[in-house]
């Protein structure tokens, strides 16, 4: 399977800054790098045009953070599904743990907005892991296998779905999971999504958590581990460039 890596710019960046990071990432990524990886950037939602114009002629994607699981409607504040398309968007984020804990969206909604996705023709990135305490109380797996039940209980038939294991405790934090740590969710995952999705064996899992070009090598190279979704090591071209070179 090809490796994914994905960057995650949250909230930062403005007009210019997006349009030089994304040229640059362009200007460093040669043309056979992506016989091994697809690249994906997730720009906050005003710099979704300006980066996919950028990208238009490269074979780099670009996806949405958030979106509300309309076409379009009275949701004020929100971003509509003809929006995204409009603007140029393949993939779209679901159920970060920065929009899990801090917006306080509930798995319910994360349901609809996988649902509404995968019906869209975007590809969502379903994001799920575990709290500090949760793990601490040995219920990691249980908590994995909890939010993909409550998330793709309507889509049973979703080929075009990527999940990303990313434990809370890790973003942001400089805390990298182990790869014991690492290991055994990503086999937890796998071992859900082959047995409750037909297609289950060729969805990719991502690790998301302080991914840096010092440690991606090693966690690409983890069992079942497709490809990794950066925070803070997207945001500069040439430090993210690394990491889809690892
Ligand atoms: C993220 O935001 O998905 C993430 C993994 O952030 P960081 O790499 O900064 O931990």
């Amino acid at each position: 399977m090809k490796k994914i890596i994905a960057a995650n710019w949250k909230t930062y960046k403005t007009w210019e800054q997006a349009q030089a990071s994304t040229q640059e990432l362009i200007n460093l990524l040669p043309q056979d790098i992506f016989a091994d990886r697809d690249v994906i950037l997730f720009p906050s939602p005003v710099l979704l045009k300006i980066v996919a114009e950028t990208v238009r002629k490269s074979r780099i994607a670009c996806g949405a953070q958030n979106f509300y699981p309309v076409e379009e409607g009275a949701f004020t504040g929100e971003t509509g599904m003809a929006q995204l398309r409009d603007m140029g968007c393949t993939h779209v984020l679901v159920g970060h743990s920065e929009r899990r804990h801090i917006l306080h969206e509930e798995e319910q909604l994360i349901a609809q907005k996988v649902h509404f996705a995968l019906r869209s023709g975007l590809t969502p990135v379903l994001c799920i892991g575990e709290t500090l305490t949760e793990r601490k109380q040995g219920q990691v797996e249980a908590v994995l296998a909890r939010q993909l039940q409550s998330a793709l209980a309507q889509d049973k038939d979703a080929s075009r779905l990527i999940v990303a294991y990313e434990p809370v405790w890790a973003i942001g934090t400089g805390e990298v999971a182990g790869p014991n740590e690492i290991l055994a969710a990503h086999a937890s995952i796998r071992q859900w999504l082959e047995k409750n999705l037909p297609t289950g064996a060729n969805i990719p899992v991502l690790y998301g958590g302080s991914v840096k070009p010092e440690n991606c090598s090693q966690i690409l190279l983890l069992d079942n581990v497709n490809g990794v979704l950066v925070g803070g090591a997207s945001l500069e071209s040439e430090i993210f460039s690394k990491i889809v070179f690892a």
